[in-house]
């Protein structure tokens, strides 16, 4: 037996529900294809989704013409002459990444330093998109954590809270923090704002910035925070990459946070397009993503599939659901093609690197399975014969 915790080696329901705060009955978006299961997002009287609500302000009432002023003025505000960096973009080599730091630098005259969080098990074209990106011309600071930590706090993530990612959203939010904080560049960037993008809590929609505060456990880190890992062993000097950055020592040097969708609608087809043109990126060389159709986003971790799975489980909706809302929302496809798209796509079990992510954290086939047993709330899901399914679907 290789589970860690005792709720796994039990096989304890995990109550999503009580957890994410879901509510019972299960009601989807009439414009997209999003239900009231994402945790955080609102829903108004006439079934509509905040991120619909915000597509919707977004497209029509938002002058961008003068978010554009208010981008040259920051980085006016920002931009140094001794050639030292003035910005850094967090930065996977992903789409948008190398749309947000390319754009700051040639358009904006910016001197940006991308900071990367690795992934855990890079894909080889993730590997190609990192570099593609640092050979357009940017540099670059990569963040990877000691591998033995990091394996066994996916591990836990997983049993704890059904989310492989946990280990890595703390590098994502809070490493470019701490590159900005030790290099004292003091302008962070950021991609999109995506409480509002994706539906979460819409009351910063109209802030440019986010600051460090007490929300960050609560809002970014699902309200664990990396010290909980120390009861299983974890030693605390293992944790410094992981934790939150100090409020003092971000304010020493004036650290702002900024969303660039604030300031440049956000069309993530267009940030594709964009970096294929300039960054030469490369889109998934299958065709298109486990769990959905796109190909062109999250290509660089092999732990990725997993997150959106476990999403599925939890959620009634996987990595389908999410990219064909977006490219509703965004006019690229209508609600009844997205619908087409979720029925094909949405839970594919993700079967490509299953072999290499079971060694990863350690498990056995079963005891994965079991795991994921584990987070199907019952208000989503029912047992016919041997298989599971949604009692609700959009389709
Ligand atoms: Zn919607």
């Amino acid at each position: 037996m290789t589970l860690i915790t005792e709720e796994a080696k039990k096989g304890k329901k995990f109550d999503v529900k009580k957890y994410y705060n879901l509510p019972e009955k299960v009601i989807y978006c009439s414009k997209c294809v999003v239900s009231n299961q994402r945790p955080r997002i609102t829903f108004d009287k006439d079934n509509v989704c905040s991120a619909c609500r915000f597509a919707e302000y977004k497209n029509t009432k938002i002058d961008w013409d003068e978010r554009e002023r208010e981008l040259k003025d920051l980085c006016d505000r920002h931009r140094r002459k001794d050639g030292y960096w003035d910005v850094v973009v967090p930065s996977s080599g992903g789409k948008d990444s190398n749309y947000v730091a390319h754009i700051l630098k040639y358009k904006y005259n910016m001197n940006p330093l991308t900071a990367t969080w690795s992934p855990m098990l890079y894909t080889d074209v993730g590997r190609r998109n990192h570099t593609n990106m640092i050979d357009s011309g940017l540099d670059n600071i990569l963040g990877t954590p000691d591998g033995k930590t990091h394996r066994l706090l996916t591990k836990l993530s997983l049993e704890i809270m059904g989310d492989v990612f946990q280990p890595f959203i703390y590098g994502q939010k809070g490493f470019p923090m701490a590159v900005s904080i030790n290099y004292k560049i003091p302008l962070v960037m950021y991609g999109e704002n995506g409480e509002v993008e994706y539906g979460g809590d819409a009351k910063n929609s109209d802030k440019p910035t986010h600051n460090i505060t007490d929300d960050m456990t609560k809002h970014y880190f699902s309200g664990i925070h990396p010290d909980d890992f120390s009861q299983y062993g974890i030693e605390k000097n293992k944790l410094n990459y992981y934790y939150p950055p100090k409020k003092d020592r971000a304010d020493e040097i004036g650290l702002e946070n900024h969303f660039f969708s604030y300031y440049k609608k956000w069309i993530p087809q267009e940030n594709y397009y964009y970096s294929v043109e300039n960054c030469n990126f490369e889109p998934e060389p299958d065709g298109r993503s486990e769990g959905t159709y796109s190909k062109y986003a999250g290509l660089d971790d092999k732990v990725d599939g997993y997150h959106f799975y476990f999403a599925y489980l939890k959620f009634g909706h996987g990595r389908a659901t999410s990219d064909a809302a977006h490219e509703v929302r965004d006019g690229h496809i209508t609600r009844e093609e997205a619908i087409a798209l979720v029925k094909k796509y949405d839970g594919e079990f993700p079967k490509k690197h299953f072999k290499e992510f079971l060694d990863y954290v350690d498990m056995t086939e079963d005891e994965f399975l079991k795991v994921c047993d584990r987070f199907r709330p019952d208000h989503l899901w029912e047992l016919k014969g041997n298989n599971w399914s949604l009692k609700k679907t959009v389709y």
